[in-house]
């Protein structure tokens, strides 16, 4: 594709990286795309890809889905940005609650990496206290605290990522102070970990399906009753973090999905209907205590130029209108499931041992091991074999993530998913076997 490694190199001179950060997983170089519709994308060389990366989660519905864009249009025309209340955030919010009706308080932000950090604060607000755990492997944004235990490709306490830290000028590990990393799937040793440093700990955080280097892999139901057990037992907010898999679970969300109720929970990716929208809400008790007006000492800021502007609000809600009305979600579901059989299929018939986790729209791979339940499995899987698939899979037309799970979207049809399965099996027929 010429047109992409031309303006690969133009790139190269004005932003670090190339593009964006995750263009440099597209080794040599990413593409550049021209347009996009339902399942795929085509790059300005004109060539085609079905499309895995789904815009990182946002677009559940697929790329371009006509509900959305018109709505987007016709708000444009009526006003974008006038950080004022707007009926438009207010209806939503009500709609996101019937749903999801342990929303007792929500407030709009933009990205999910700012819901994070403002449900962090909000439960040290809360609480009076500093410290915070999270989930080995799990991933929450680009907050510093949310750096610890998250990458992908590197084991904690390698030389350049002590703790698996993504590191800046040696200063992350001392963020390693008021973070507390916890073992995922394993109720006992969390519950106890939880129980050691109870009475500091202002919040823990999880991904009710493990995202990046989480590795797709949902939380077992009585791994999460344990974590929230052990949370009540020393007043911890709990937070789920669903920014990544928001209505992809169902349109009640992961409380439902688990049968435990956080907290506090984020949501963000889907719920903007793919422009960017983000929240983060719950138990009315906390949100009024911090946000409320009579928190007092307690009050937290949290503000944003861009927060509930009604072109994202507009998106989200055109999306979730379509959610409501039609099978979408079933049909990203089913796309999911029909990839996870595949994937599982194929890699047997090219004697590959590999785990195919993740859940409805949400799939991951692990070559190399059998079964993955949380990230020291991942990492025990045969990444350079991931790489090579993902890599594969771009020349045979497939944009497979370079760190993320595989997303499906109601837009993906079997003959889309067929596609991948043939592309993963002319890649694993070419890859050298030792
Ligand atoms: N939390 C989770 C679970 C995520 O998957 C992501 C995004 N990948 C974030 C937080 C951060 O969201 P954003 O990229 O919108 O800041």
């Amino acid at each position: 594709t010429p047109r992409s490694r031309e303006l690969w190199d133009r790139a190269r001179r004005i932003f670090p990286q190339g593009v964006s950060g995750q263009a440099k997983f597209f080794a040599p170089y990413p593409v550049f795309i021209a347009e996009a519709s339902g399942a795929t994308i085509t790059d300005l060389d004109g060539r085609r890809y079905v499309d895995l990366l789904m815009g990182a989660g946002p677009l559940l519905l697929g790329h371009g889905h006509p509900a959305v864009v018109s709505a987007v249009r016709r708000q444009a025309e009526l006003v974008i940005n006038p950080m004022l209340p707007n009926v438009l955030s207010l209806e939503y919010a009500e709609r996101l609650q019937a749903h999801m009706p342990h929303l007792e308080r929500l407030r709009f932000v933009n990205t999910g990496s700012e819901a994070t950090r403002s449900a962090i604060r909000a439960a040290r607000a809360a609480t009076g206290r500093l410290k915070i755990a999270k989930f080995e492997g799990n991933y929450h944004g680009s907050d510093d605290f949310c750096l610890v235990s998250t990458h992908t490709r590197e084991p904690a306490g390698s030389p350049d990522r002590p703790e698996g830290v993504l590191d800046y000028a040696g200063v992350a590990p001392r963020i390693l102070d008021e973070v507390v990393v916890l073992p995922y799937n394993d109720a006992e040793a969390a519950a106890a970990l939880i129980d050691e440093h109870g009475d500091e700990l202002a919040a823990v955080i999880m991904e009710p399906v493990g995202f990046s280097s989480g590795g797709g892999i949902p939380a077992e139901p009585g791994f999460a009753r344990a974590v929230r057990d052990a949370t009540r037992r020393h007043g911890i907010v709990l937070i789920f973090d669903e920014v990544l898999c928001s209505l992809r679970l169902g349109l009640a969300g992961a409380p439902a999905y688990l049968g435990v109720t956080p907290d506090l929970v984020t949501i963000g990716k889907a719920v903007g209907g793919g422009l960017p929208l983000a929240g983060f809400g719950g138990s009315a008790e906390i949100m009024d205590a911090v946000l409320g007006p009579d928190a007092g000492a307690r009050k937290i800021f949290q503000s944003g130029t861009f927060t509930e502007n009604p072109l994202s609000i507009a998106a989200g809600m055109a999306a979730l209108g379509v959610l409501e009305s039609e099978n979408a979600l079933e049909r990203a579901d089913s796309a999911g499931e029909a990839l996870r059989r595949g994937l599982r299929e194929v890699f047997r018939s090219h004697d590959v041992p590999a785990a195919v986790t993740g859940v409805g729209s949400i799939v991951q791979i692990h070559p190399g091991v059998t079964a993955a339940r949380d990230r020291r499995d991942v990492l025990r899987g045969d990444l350079a074999l991931t790489q090579d698939i993902m890599l594969g899979c771009v020349a045979e037309g497939v944009l497979w993530p370079p760190v993320h799970p595989a997303l499906t979207s109601a837009a993906h049809e079997p003959a889309h998913v067929e596609r991948v399965i043939s592309a993963v099996d002319a890649v694993l027929g070419r890859a050298p076997r030792t």
